[in-house]
């Protein structure tokens, strides 16, 4: 039985999800910073090996179990970037405000706008795990031209869901766990735990 879990991510918006979502676990959630265990490198070319290293980085560090997730957004009309680049698209410093007015940029003149949102989600018991729990979730969406609403991060405010009208920062963050690939994916891995896989 897991009792504290390293959050092996210092993005304010990830760690917030994540809160929210492991909450009926009862688990106690450390994120990184507080050992101050920095971010991983995330050299790789898929989302697998990056959700893989961060957790691999932050269970040996802690010396406890670590829960990491990769996301990003992948869209059709660029070949799938920004993908596992998504956080640092327009470089360095992380911006999510340039990072939003490049992919704008770039589709200015695109009328394909799908999109889909992806994440894995890594679990290591302890920091050689040779059998991590995985799990994977997707969200589709679109990208529209201004942006909308004031919740979620990065993206969100240009990630329009064409069922329901509204991009993911106009969701309640209770709704958007229901539908985003975040929380499809940490729904199955909790799964899997049950399940004792
Ligand atoms: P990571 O921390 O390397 O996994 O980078 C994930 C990046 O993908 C974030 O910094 C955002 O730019 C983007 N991203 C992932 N999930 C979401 C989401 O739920 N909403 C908005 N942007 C997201």
């Amino acid at each position: 039985m897991i009792k504290q879990l390293v959050l092996a991510s210092s993005n304010p918006g990830k760690l917030r999800e994540f809160r929210q979502l492991l909450e009926p676990l009862r688990v106690e959630i450390i994120p990184q910073s507080a050992l101050s265990i920095p971010d991983a490198d995330e050299p790789h070319a898929t989302f697998v090996e990056n959700a893989l290293a961060k957790a691999r980085h932050a269970s040996r560090l802690a010396k406890l179990p670590a829960l990491a997730d990769d996301s990003g957004i992948c869209v059709q009309a660029l070949g799938g970037e920004p993908g596992v680049h998504s956080a640092r698209f327009a470089g360095e410093p992380k911006s999510d405000q340039r990072n939003n007015e490049k992919l704008l940029q770039l589709l200015a003149e695109q009328d394909n706008r799908l999109a889909h949102y992806y994440c894995v989600i890594v679990l290591m018991r302890h920091g050689d795990d040779p059998e991590p729990l995985i799990a994977e979730g997707a969200w589709q969406g679109q990208i529209i031209d201004a942006p909308r609403g004031s919740n979620g991060f990065g993206y969100d405010p240009y990630f329009l869901l064409p069922d329901l009208g509204k991009t993911a920062a106009e969701l309640e963050a209770d709704q958007k766990n229901i539908l985003s690939h975040r929380g499809k994916a940490l729904r199955r891995l909790l799964a899997k735990m049950k399940e004792g896989v």
